[in-house]
This record gives structure tokens, sequence and C-alpha cells, in this order.
């Protein structure tokens, strides 16, 4: 969470560079924003609370002629949304200013100690007493070796970027968050992500874990704690720069929806090569656990489902930041499958840094991100190629997650062929769902679904993990309260809160779970409930019906394609602004 953008150079234009650069950074945060340049001998702070995306390029700090500039997207974690703890954070003199992604654990400590000695807080957040550790050693130690220090006494997974209205340097340190350096002519960048960067230049440097950079009219890298000097790795990205933009479409959310029958389409054509990779190690492997957050973590509960029906294969799951508590099962021989849009969320890197690094699991992943942490940091890449995803809401992604597992099942039974027409086919029917007629018929389901106050999704099986996405869509984009269940599971409990008009999404495809899952429905609609049906057979149970055509396993495509498009409707009926960017959200969560 959080963007971090900083830029030492010759351009005298540092605060116009910086707020380019951060809004490409936004998806990472969205609360607040700020930019801190030096100008003359002194720091000029700029901090706003919203998003930075409507900002026009008058902001008052362009009128600074500078070369030099930290800024910041925030995703709150310690103290509200406000413009006080925005970033950047300066210490008590003004001269120093410190951004900050992640969480430093034993802030209220060290605040408490640093207050005893006379340090003025103005912010609520963990990262102040960031600046206020830095002022305390500056004028003994120098600039570096305070921030060093400082770093060094900071516990959890963090990344600084620091600068001072004195010297003409920006120090970064890491452990946790990514921090990627630009080096370009004359002048150098530091970001959370290549994205910004790309545009000026494609030589970098990735900064590990454990390491900090001077950037001044050089870069020098240096080990931490103790600082010694290390050669930087220097990269020649050949990724290219495309800024994405809406082109028809209102937003980026329903353009990525639009996107999906060519995911699927990409993923059968030009995928298999890798997957029959992944496959390879799959087999080979003793033990397979996926692990995964949010919508990936649905994903992968597809393919626990996918892989035993089809591959009669057993694969573990587990949820990123649960990882830890069942990781004693983790050998050698393990295959641990990281499933992540971005490649970033730290809950999932955690854990696998920990299987591969103490464990000695070999570690393949499934990511969208090319040069993330977890591209980086595994054994094995399986790039989905979905393209880039800016809705916050993932939604193409998602499906890409569920083609390559799929495939992946078909493959791993020996039936590659068999798995390619079927996403074939689902991309075909998900061309349909995406017609005029079919987005009318959901968007008048949306309004009236508008006012319920919950609603509730079911689906045995692997449409258990397209019921999840949907309730997920739906609560994201649409901030309205809803469940997913495996139909079998409401009897036990909440059943109860079943009444007249309670909204239920039934996923009835036509496969060995369609009499139960109808069975359910019926004690639902038995109870009041509204029953809206998803599937290739119309059945007298529901009130309102979304066709899907029977494509077997592949059925969940246009299942899922509808809960985007459910979600996106809902969310403009319900009068939310920008679909893009839900509040609380953020694309890529880099924090615990
Ligand atoms: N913990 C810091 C804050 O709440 C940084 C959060 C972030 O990574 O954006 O301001």
């Amino acid at each position: 969470m959080c963007g971090i953008f900083a830029y030492v150079g010759k351009k005298k234009s540092a605060p116009k560079t910086i707020l380019e650069g951060l809004k490409l950074l936004e998806y990472r945060g969205y609360d607040s924003w700020g930019i801190a340049v030096k100008y003359g001998k002194k720091l000029v702070v700029d901090k706003h609370v919203g998003k930075i995306g409507n900002v026009s390029l008058d902001s008052s700090i362009l009128n600074h002629k500078s070369s030099l500039g930290v800024g910041h997207t925030r995703w709150a974690t310690h103290g509200g949304v406000t413009q006080k703890n925005a970033h950047p954070h300066l210490d008590c003199t003004g001269g120093i200013a410190v951004v900050h992604n992640g969480i430093v654990e034993n802030f209220q400590e060290l605040k408490e100690k640093l207050i005893k000695k006379g340090h003025k807080f103005i912010s609520e957040t963990d990262t102040e007493v960031i600046a206020h550790l830095v002022e305390e050693n500056y004028k003994k130690e120098g600039f570096s070796s305070s921030v060093r220090d400082t770093f060094n006494r900071l516990k959890g997974l963090n990344a600084i970027v620091s600068t001072n209205s004195i010297s003409s340097e920006i120090i970064a340190a890491k452990n946790g968050s990514p921090l990627i350096v630009g080096l370009g002519r004359d002048e150098l960048y530091i970001a959370s992500d290549s994205t910004g960067i790309l545009k000026h230049t494609k030589n970098v440097i990735f900064l590990e874990d454990n390491q900090m950079a001077i950037l001044g009219k050089d870069i020098k890298i240096l080990s931490l704690p103790k600082g010694n000097k290390i050669k930087p790795k220097k990269h020649k990205l050949n990724w290219k720069f495309k800024e994405e933009d809406r082109g028809k479409y209102k937003h980026f959310f329903l353009k990525e929806i639009y996107e999906e029958p060519r995911v699927i389409e990409n993923t059968a054509l030009n995928l298999l090569p890798q997957v029959q990779n992944l496959s390879k190690l799959i087999k080979k492997a003793f033990g397979t656990f996926f692990i995964a957050c949010g919508s990936a973590s649905y994903a992968a509960i597809g393919g626990t489902y996918l892989f035993s029906k089809i591959a009669k294969k057993h694969v573990n799951f587990s949820i990123g930041s649960e990882f830890k508590y069942m990781e004693d099962f983790i050998t050698p021989k393990t295959l641990v499958i990281p499933i992540s849009q971005s490649g970033e969320s730290i809950d999932v890197i955690e854990p696998v840094v920990r299987a591969k690094n103490e464990k000695k699991a070999k570690i393949a992943a499934i990511i969208n991100v090319l040069g993330s942490t977890l591209y980086r940091i595994s054994d094995f890449k399986l790039l989905l190629e979905s393209g880039s995803e800016k809705a916050v809401v993932a939604t193409k992604s998602f499906i890409a997650m569920l083609s390559v597992l799929i495939l992946t099942a078909y493959t791993l039974s020996g039936r590659k062929d068999k798995g390619q027409k079927l996403l074939q086919k689902s991309a075909e029917n998900v061309k349909k769902i995406l017609s005029y007629s079919y987005i009318k018929k959901i968007k008048i389901l949306s309004r009236k679904l508008k006012d319920k106050e919950h609603i509730y999704v079911i689906g045995r099986g692997l449409s258990y993990s397209a019921a999840l996405e949907a309730t997920l869509k739906i609560k994201e984009a649409a901030c309205l309260h809803a469940e997913a269940f495996p139909g079998g599971e409401l009897k036990h409990g909440v059943i109860a809160l079943i009444e007249k008009g309670s909204a239920c999404i039934v996923f009835a495809p036509n496969d060995e779970t369609y009499d139960d899952v109808i069975s359910n429905a019926q004690e639902i609609k038995a109870r009041g409930g509204y029953i809206i049906g998803v599937g290739p057979k119309e059945n007298n149970v529901f009130d309102e019906f979304l066709p899907t055509e029977d494509i077997e396993e592949a059925t969940i495509l246009p299942q899922v394609t509808i809960s985007h498009l459910l979600g996106y409707y809902l969310a403009l009926a319900r009068g939310i602004k920008d679909p893009d960017k839900p509040r609380n959200l953020a694309k890529s969560v880099t924090v615990k």
C-alpha cells in the first residue's frame, strides 16, 4: 500500500515529475497525498486529503523550481485520513522529510522516548517517529548514517525515503515493500514500482530487503544494518511503458470486464507452454500449496476443486496471512504456488519468503505483474498476461487466474486440448453476456437489488468460488453487504436471517451440484427468499434468471463475468461515484 515517488537530478521541475509519478502509483493508496521539495535552504511541503488523480497540474507546489523532492500517496494504517496525517512527515525543525510504506510496529515505545526528549508530534501516524529519530542523530552522525540507525531501530516491514533541507541527497531503506531506483542521465528516481519510472528510464536497480540507497550525484547501495558498500545489480528493463486510458468506457472497471473474453482466449492460445511447465512441477512435488488473498484466494479455492475433479490431485490452500500457522507441513519437496495479481501482497510474500529461505520449498508463482516482488523471488513464474489492471477491484485478472487453473488441471490430466477448447467456448459465451440485451437485464436487476441490506450467494463445488467472488465484488464495489456460502451450509445457521424478500443468487451449473443447489434454493424460497438463478437451465424456483451456456467446468467463467457486471452496475445504481477506486481499498496490499 502507499505509493512512493522521489526525484533528484538536473531537472528544475521535480514537483511536476513527482506529481505525475504519484498519479501512476495512486492505485496503491488514495486516502491522501503529499510532496516535499527542496527549495533554496528549506523544504516546501504540500499535503492534501483525497485522490491525486483529480489534481490539475497547477497545484501551488509546482511554482517552486526544485530539483529534489519526495512524494507519497497514502493508505492509512495509523491515524485517520487527515491532512496532518498525510505524508511527508517532518521532524521538529521542519528540515527533514520522510515518506513511508509499512507499519512501524514499535512506534509507541519510540514515540514515548522521543516525547520525553522534547520532540513535538503533529500527526497520529507511526511514520512521524522516523523523522524525529533521524533528527536525533543527524547533527552528530550526518544524514545517511542517521537514516540508517533509525531504520535499524524500526520493527516491522517498512520502506522509507527521506531527504533534508541541507544536503542534496535522498536516502531510501527497505525491508518489505518494494523500492526501485531509476537511473537516468544526471538524474535518479526512486519509486514503489517501475510504472512511474519506465517513462523516464529503463535502467533500474531493484533495492533488496535490508539494503539502503543514497541518491545524489550518483547512487550508492549499502547493506543494512552495518552500512557496508554493495555493488548494485543494474537491470535494463525491456518492458514498455503504456499509460492505459479508459477508451470509450466510463470506468476502467467496465473496460476491464470487456477485456475478459480476450484474456480467456489468450490463456487458451498462448499460455500452454507455461502451464505445461507448471504442471511438471506439480507432478514432481510432494505436497502443493496455493497461497493467496482476496479475489486470488477465491481463484485458488476454485483451483482445489478443479485439481480434484479433473486432475485427481489434492492441493492444499491457505489464505496468505494464515499460512504461517500451517507452514510446519512444508519440506524441501513442497511446491508453494502463490497467486497474486500485483505480485506485491505482503501477506503472500512474507510466507513465501519463509517457505523458500527457511524450508527450502520450491516457489512457482502465478502473477499478473512482470517484475513484481513475487515475480523476482520465485523459482518459476507463470505470467497471466491479462494486461495492466487499473481498477482497484479485480476482474480480468481473476478470470485469467481461473482460466490458467482450468488449463493446468486439464493439462495435468493429460487432456490439454479439451481444456483449451472449453476455454475458447467460454470466451464466446462471455462475449454474449457482454451484449447490449444481456447488460440491460443486469442493469434492471441491479436497480431491483440496490436497496437490499444483504445479498446472499450460494454455489456448490467449483461454483462456491464463483459465489465468493460475486460477494466480494458486491461488497467492494457497491458497498453492500453480501455473503457467500456453499449451498448446503445455510441450513446450519444462516437460514435464520432469510425473510420475505431476502435476495439470494444461486449458481446452478449443469453438473453434479445442480440437484442439491436447487434444493437449497427451494429451502430459501420456502422462507420468502427472492431467488436469482445463474446457469444453463431455467427452473421454477428462480424469480430471476441469468443464463449461461453449459461449458462443463469452464461454466464458472461466464458465472464470474455476470458477477463482475452485477458488482459494477450495483455500484452505479447505488450512486457510487468512482467505482474504480472504492473507499478504504488499495490495489496492492503491501502492509500486514
Ligand atoms: N503507516 C503509515 C501511515 O499510516 C504508512 C501507511 C502506508 O503504507 O501508506 O501513514
